[in-house]
């Protein structure tokens, strides 16, 4: 799948309800209007550790900053970097959901026609994950993923799944015993 280009991003994002909205719904969804400032999640945010690279601008409050002043900057590569693991929202006293709000946002820029910072699924192209964590992933030295795996969405790795097993022998041949699980090895 081709990149999209910046006009039918822009056609795509004309056609949408207006991107101001959907960041007001999110900010509301996921109670980033009751952000207490306290910097906690900056503190404990693990993006250092895995990218090797922090900015205060990156973090959840840089963000929602960002975002405040300048609804319309979605360009910005620093939505990009969240790895949506839960902590910032696991300790957050006010309890802001960030992780939710940014993959609520990833997902509307997607549909929106945005690819620049994205990763699609080598096999039907839909979202994946950001392309910054997808490299983190496939580069990290201890990784036992699979490249190929590690490129395509979950259902069609459930489908390469169910192809692997399939062909397997401990799956009945035709005519064999009916049913949706495997059979068992026993
Ligand atoms: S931990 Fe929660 S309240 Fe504190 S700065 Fe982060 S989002 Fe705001
Ligand atoms: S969810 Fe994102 S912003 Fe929150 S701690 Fe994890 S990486 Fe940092």
């Amino acid at each position: 799948m081709g990149e999209t280009s910046r006009d039918s991003f822009d056609e795509e994002r004309n056609s949408r309800p207006e991107l101001r909205k959907v960041i007001e719904e999110l900010f509301a969804a996921n109670g980033l209007n009751y952000c207490l400032e306290c910097g906690k999640c900056s503190a404990l945010c693990p993006m250092l550790e895995f990218y090797g690279e922090y900015s205060y601008e990156r973090s959840p409050r840089g963000v929602v900053e960002q975002l405040i002043i300048d609804p319309e900057g979605t360009e910005t590569e620093a939505l990009w970097y969240c790895l949506a693991c839960h902590e910032c929202t696991r300790y957050c006293p006010s309890g802001v959901t960030f992780q939710n709000f940014i993959i609520g946002l990833r997902e509307d820029l997607v549909e929106r026609g945005y690819r620049k910072h994205a990763r699609f699924c080598d096999v039907c192209g839909s979202y994946l994950m950001p392309a910054k964590e997808f490299e983190y992933l496939r580069k990290r030295p201890d990784s036992k993923l699979d490249d190929g795996l590690l490129a395509t969405c979950l259902r069609c790795k459930r489908e390469h799944y169910r192809k692997v097993v399939h062909r397997s022998a401990r799956w009945p041949k035709e005519g064999g015993a009916k049913g949706n699980e495997p059979v068992s090895q026993s």
